[in-house]
């Protein structure tokens, strides 16, 4: 066990503070990485809050980890001390059932072990997230970062990128769609930016008149204020795909009428209470409803690679540990652009 200190929120209402605690000693298939960057998700808020009601206090958020490889297991094989590697939200599985063998460790049917808040499979209790100096994963779980991306600006491509990546490519997002993204956040950055690169027409839905711009820079190549009715009524029936990333609760049925028939609306976005759906504008046109959970971790691989080779990242802005609060209260207001990422030199060295 060797000491960390990290920011944990200690209530639901309490403020993230220092908080020392330990991790373990790195085992035969361990990385141990000193985390250079976190990005903040709106997932580390609900989570801090207790929005989704299974918290577990302290709770030490952060599953957009990027940092340097610090010591290897004997049997690591796959990192070298100094490389530039990633974390996002998953920290193991159990790696024998159906979904885990398809690479698809998030649906886990035993239940994929979280960054933060998971019961940790070391039998210590509960995981820790990346709010902290350093973390120890398995080496499954860690993502090779390519070395000609600003780590900053990749950190947010550990959650953000891969839970709109892996929705976009499952459901075959491509040339000669007309694919809409609800909310300019985090996430919804990263969905304009990989609906473009991946070849679709890409259509920015926001509630901010301030992000117009940014959509089109972005790679919108239109952008939809959702709150003028006018402007949503034009748009009726002529999607194939929509990507809802809205932290919030909001009228989904306003977009489910925006699909074709046989269009697929794919809810990424987590509010805390249900959002009621119209069943007749599913059952009109044959339309889709569906979720989907970050990604696998060959997929986040995929998704990493295609972002070094393309030259993608996020939009970021950086804060101080002690200004995690601030940011939180932004994000809450909708005023992040686009992703803010925590720089973990600025973290105490002890509490
Ligand atoms: P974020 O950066 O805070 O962005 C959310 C965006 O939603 C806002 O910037 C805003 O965009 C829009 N919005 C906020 N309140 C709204 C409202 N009342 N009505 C309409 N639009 C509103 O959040 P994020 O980090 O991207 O996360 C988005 C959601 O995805 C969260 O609920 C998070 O927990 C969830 N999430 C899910 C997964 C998954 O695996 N499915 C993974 C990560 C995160 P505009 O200003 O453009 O309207
Ligand atoms: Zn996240
Ligand atoms: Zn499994």
């Amino acid at each position: 066990m060797f000491a960390c200190v990290g920011y944990a929120a200690t209530a639901a209402d309490a403020p993230l503070k220092p908080f020392a605690f330990e991790r373990r000693d790195v085992g035969p298939e361990d990385v141990r990485i000193d985390i250079l960057y976190c990005g903040v998700c709106h997932s580390d808020l609900h989570q801090a809050r207790n929005e989704w009601k299974n918290t577990i206090y302290p709770c030490v958020p952060g599953h957009e980890i990027v940092g340097r490889v610090a010591e290897t297991g004997s049997w690591v094989s796959k990192f070298r001390k100094g490389d530039l590697v990633g974390v996002g939200c998953l920290v193991d599985s159990c790696r024998e059932c159906a979904s885990c063998k398809d690479g698809l460790e998030q649906y886990c049917e035993v239940g994929f072990v979280g960054t933060y808040n998971g019961e940790d499979r070391h039998g210590r209790g509960i995981t820790f997230g990346g709010y902290s100096r350093a973390v120890v994963v398995d080496q499954s779980f860690v993502l090779k970062v390519p070395e000609t991306l600003d780590p900053a600006a990749a950190a947010p491509l550990l959650c953000a990128g891969i839970t709109t990546w892996s929705p976009l490519r499952h459901w075959k997002v491509g040339p000669e769609q007309r694919v809409g993204i609800v909310g300019l956040g985090g996430l919804g950055h990263m969905g304009v930016k990989f609906a473009k690169a991946l070849g679709a027409e890409v259509v920015l839905f926001t509630t901010s008149q301030s992000k117009v711009a940014d959509g089109i820079r972005l790679g919108a190549h239109e952008v939809v204020l959702s709150k003028d009715p006018d402007a949503m009524a034009k748009e009726r029936g002529r999607f194939d795909f929509i990507l809802d990333a809205v932290a919030a609760n909001h009228d989904i049925n306003a977009y489910l009428d925006l699909l074709k028939r046989d269009g697929t609306l794919v809810q990424v976005g987590a509010p805390e209470t249900p959002l009621p759906v119209s069943v007749f504008s599913l059952l009109m046109k044959r339309r889709n409803f569906a979720g989907s959970l970050i990604g696998g971790i060959a997929e986040t691989q995929e998704m990493l690679d295609f972002c070094g080779k393309h030259g993608i990242t996020s939009d970021i802005e950086m804060i101080r540990m002690d200004e995690i609060e601030g940011a939180y209260e932004r994000m809450l207001r909708s005023d992040v652009k686009y992703r803010f990422v925590i720089d973990m030199a600025s973290m105490p060295e002890t509490v």
